[in-house]
């Protein structure tokens, strides 16, 4: 749950990710702004 970078909580990225502990989590050591890993489109080729 917590940024390896950054050691903040990251994004949700779901809705069940949203949950009571995350915000308290995000109160605590606040809220992950590293840009998420985006895989290159071109990567997956079929
Ligand atoms: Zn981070």
């Amino acid at each position: 749950m917590l940024c390896l970078s950054c050691g903040r909580v990251r994004p949700a990225l779901n809705r069940d990710d949203y949950t009571s502990e995350r915000a308290r989590l995000i109160t605590q050591h606040g809220l992950c702004v590293c840009k998420p890993p985006q895989l290159p489109r071109d990567a997956r080729r079929s």
